[in-house]
């Protein structure tokens, strides 16, 4: 049997990134500024259906700096999906603000409207869903809520780049979106992020807060206080490369995807994601979720690894980690989806072959654990 070690993510880099770095590195414009950080931000937003597209120098700051740039402040509160990576909470943090969290839907993983209709209060400022492993959150009954009672609404998209929902791409699905391009991210450069919007006075205000406040009228006088949240040159030189495959990179990550499906279509307990109506999801990692007692989920991903197959858990939810400890919070689906949840190898230079040897792989480990 064939010992090859199989990562669960890779970044996939070609002739043309390489190409475009090294015109950025000859050129001289390696700082924040350049032709293709102008170019990246044009071709981004289009590509997903926004006006602007801000660079940031990860998928992190872009969160912050939205809430930042909305004026979001102490005393405020911001809904956030109680599964999600920690980056979606901290950046509520960062601006002195509450996150609440609520639990997801078990149909989507993503927030769960209802829950989010129940959590408005007073004091909630803005709604941040999350498209959590590239399935895109129930955004029209997102909308209707905010509409409703004011609230910015906000799309955390780092791990659903080319997701669309009744045919729209995220990105021009809430009054702002946050993408990320760290390097297991679906198109990367890296460290890097970007915000898209098609508002524009939002827009100002975030290229603003980005160049730490300068006033853009006039150099080196600040207002107020900002951050240095730019991104490279060089890094926006790797996602002009990145955007023109990416077409190419979501076609092969998608075939991963349904390779593992259909691969494991029968193998007892376990369950593929579930994609909504009206939804694609953007095959960011392929997820399964795994029946059993408690644990079992973490057997099968050590009976993996020493199979040579590099496994992810799902996310802890949120309120199950220190800074943000709340015993009382009533989570159990996103509780339950932590617990079960397993992302495999995903990423384009996997061929059809390969799928077939970790499908093989997962069945054996599978039949070892209790
Ligand atoms: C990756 C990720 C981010 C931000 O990541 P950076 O590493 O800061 O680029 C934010 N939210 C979610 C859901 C993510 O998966």
């Amino acid at each position: 049997m064939s010992t090859q070690r199989f990562p669960v993510a890779r970044p996939s880099l070609s002739g043309l990134e390489e190409r475009y770095v090294l015109d950025a590195v000859r050129s001289g414009w390696i700082s924040s500024q350049g032709p293709y950080l102008q170019r990246f931000e044009a071709e981004f937003a289009e590509r997903v259906g926004a006006t602007t597209a801000v660079a940031t120098s990860n998928g992190t700051v872009a969160l912050h700096l939205v809430l930042a740039a909305a004026g979001v402040g102490p005393g405020d509160e911001v809904i956030v999906p109680a599964l999600t990576y920690v980056a979606t909470a901290n950046a509520v943090r960062y601006c002195g603000a509450r996150p609440v969290c609520v639990d997801v839907s078990a149909d989507t993983w993503c927030v769960d409207p209802e829950r989010v209709r129940a959590a408005v209060g007073p004091r909630t400022r803005a709604v941040l869903a999350v498209d959590l492993y590239g399935h895109p959150a129930d955004y029209p009954a997102l909308r209707a809520i905010c509409d409703r009672h004011g609230l910015l609404l906000v799309a955390d998209a780092a791990e659903s780049f080319g997701a669309t929902l009744h045919g729209r791409p995220t990105g021009s699905l809430a009054d702002a979106t946050t993408f990320s391009f760290f390097g297991n991210k679906i198109v990367t450069s890296g460290e890097g992020g970007c915000v898209t919007t098609s508002d524009p006075a939002l827009a100002d205000r975030m290229r603003l807060l980005r160049n730490q406040g300068m006033d853009p009228q006039r150099r080196y006088f600040f207002p107020e206080v900002g951050f240095n949240y730019r991104l490279t040159n060089v890094c926006a030189a790797l996602l002009c490369a990145q955007l023109a495959r990416a077409d190419d990179i979501l076609a092969r990550r998608d075939a991963v995807l349904r390779g593992y499906e259909r691969e494991l279509a029968d193998a007892v307990r376990l369950r593929p994601q579930p994609v909504a109506a009206g939804a694609r999801r953007a095959p960011w990692m392929a997820s399964f979720l795994v029946d059993g007692a408690p644990g079992t989920r973490d057997e099968l991903a050590r009976g993996l690894d020493r199979l040579g197959v590099e496994t992810r858990p799902f996310f802890v939810p949120i309120p199950r980690l220190p800074p943000y400890a709340d015993d009382t919070a009533a989570i159990p689906v996103s509780v339950d989806l932590g617990r079960r949840g397993l992302n495999l190898p995903t990423y384009p230079e996997l061929t059809d072959t390969d799928v077939k040897v970790i499908s093989e792989r997962v069945r054996q480990a599978l039949a070892t654990v209790a």
